[in-house]
């Protein structure tokens, strides 16, 4: 595809790309395996020689379609989905990481990132150092080590809605010699792409505003191509020495921009197999062809929204780095001038109990476990989320005992600002 078409029209129409005769609509290839005619046929497809489908945990064509419209949104070279987001972000860093070396992570990324780096990487020999995203380059610098591989961050951070300096963080990476990944769940490519500034790997939770609907949990990792590993030769030897369990393939040297992605399918999802299904990629890209409608549409809801928070009497404070006179405006006008995204946090005055109160008072907003689908929800952290902690902790944690994290739906704003306004009544 054309490098000059928008973004919406990718949404659309890109990915798949029908022949005389064949679907309109990408078809649900759900199918575990595939038809050859020849030993000889099937046998390059396993050496990597040739590329074809021979098994869904592999590559399935419904998959791919749905990947390389991601990667054409996000003006990548290649994309590969996973089962989930997590799954994406696990295999981003495990893709040039190993046992003995170290990672740098902000520290206002999403729980399960914060986990997967804080706990599990370690478990598996990988050393993390969390930092203040908003830190000076040298702050940041000084995280660094010999055996760091990589410097990870969140566009727009969940829960915290930290912006992230891109620019900044891609200098301190590269300075090190290492790529910058950029989880852009929040902003998505419609309203930030983070290798225009920079990163050299993007990863997604698809499950958020890309699917949309709340319906199919999903993750993407996208590879600029930008990154030059052999210029880091010895920092990446899994990307540039041979690899026997495929005949002793140098990944950068068989494959040029694509081998990250490439290397991740065929050690990766081959021995961990985080495949989402063909039917939830199905999903996925129905959700992606609506997707600059509806995130213009949360973001303009989340900023009227915010704004009569903003303004309300028992409102302690909002963050949504979309309002004026928000810590991270100045960064969001720079990076996301279209709009940020459509979730918000904002603190009642008052206790605990108040909050719980409010929450229980919505007729509209639904008490649920998840952001950004089109449905308007909440969540009360102090409840849920950071349940276990007393209020020092939750001090802390930063989390007041008032703190609501709002999800800003696709319904008439009016209808949202109206049940909001009807459960602060009865605060
Ligand atoms: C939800 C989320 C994840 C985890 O994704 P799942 O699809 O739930 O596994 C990772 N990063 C961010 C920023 C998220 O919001």
């Amino acid at each position: 595809m054309s490098k000059k078409l928008n973004l919406d029209t990718i949404c659309v129409q890109g990915g798949w790309k029908p022949a005389k005769g064949e679907p309109r609509v990408l078809p649900i290839y759900q199918s575990t395996t595939f038809k050859y005619d020849t030993t000889e046929e099937m046998g390059r497809l396993f050496d990597l020689e040739d590329s074809g489908y021979f098994y869904t945990r592999l590559a399935n064509p419904t998959n791919d379609a749905v990947a390389q419209k991601i990667a054409e949104l996000e003006g990548g070279v290649a994309a590969i989905l996973t089962s989930s987001g997590q799954a994406a972000n696990f295999y981003a860093v495990t893709n040039i990481c190993q046992a003995g070396d170290h990672v740098v992570c902000s520290a206002k990324v999403y729980g399960g990132t914060f986990n997967l780096c804080a706990a599990t990487i370690k478990k598996l020999g990988i050393d993390c150092t969390f930092v203040d995203p908003d830190a000076s380059e040298e702050e940041i610098d000084a995280a660094f080590q010999a055996n760091t591989k990589c410097l990870l961050g969140e566009t727009i951070a969940n829960p915290a809605l930290v912006v992230l300096d891109i620019e900044k963080m891609a200098n301190i990476a590269h300075k090190h010699g290492v790529p910058l990944i950029i989880d852009n769940t929040f902003a998505t490519p419609i309203n930030c792409r983070p290798f225009e500034w920079g990163a050299d790997i993007v990863t997604h939770s698809t499950t958020k505003y890309m699917d949309g609907h709340a319906m199919a949990v999903g993750g993407a990792v996208i590879d600029s191509g930008n990154f030059d590993w052999d210029a880091h030769a010895d920092k990446f030897p899994g990307l540039t020495t041979p690899d026997e369990t495929y005949h002793g393939i140098v990944y950068t040297e068989k494959f040029g921009k694509a081998a990250y992605i490439t290397k991740m399918t065929a050690q990766l999802m081959r021995d961990l197999g985080s495949i989402p299904s063909p039917m939830n990629c199905f999903l996925l890209n129905v959700g992606l062809e609506t997707l600059p409608l509806r995130v213009e549409k949360h973001c303009s809801n989340a900023k009227k929204v915010a704004e009569f928070l903003n303004a309300h009497e028992k409102v302690e404070f909002v963050n949504f780095a979309g309002l004026p006179g928000d810590k991270y405006y100045e960064l969001a006008q720079k990076y996301m001038p279209n709009g940020t995204c459509g979730v918000i946090s904002f603190s009642l005055k008052g206790t605990k109990e108040d909050a719980a109160r409010f929450m229980d008072s919505l007729k509209l907003a639904a008490i649920v476990t998840h952001v950004a689908d089109a449905r308007t929800c909440v969540l009360h952290p102090a409840s849920h989320t950071h349940r276990q902690m007393n209020d020092e902790q939750l001090k802390e944690a930063g989390v007041t005992p008032g703190l609501i994290r709002l999800s800003v739906g696709i319904e008439n704003p009016d209808d949202i600002i109206e049940d909001l306004a009807q459960a602060l009544e009865q605060v």
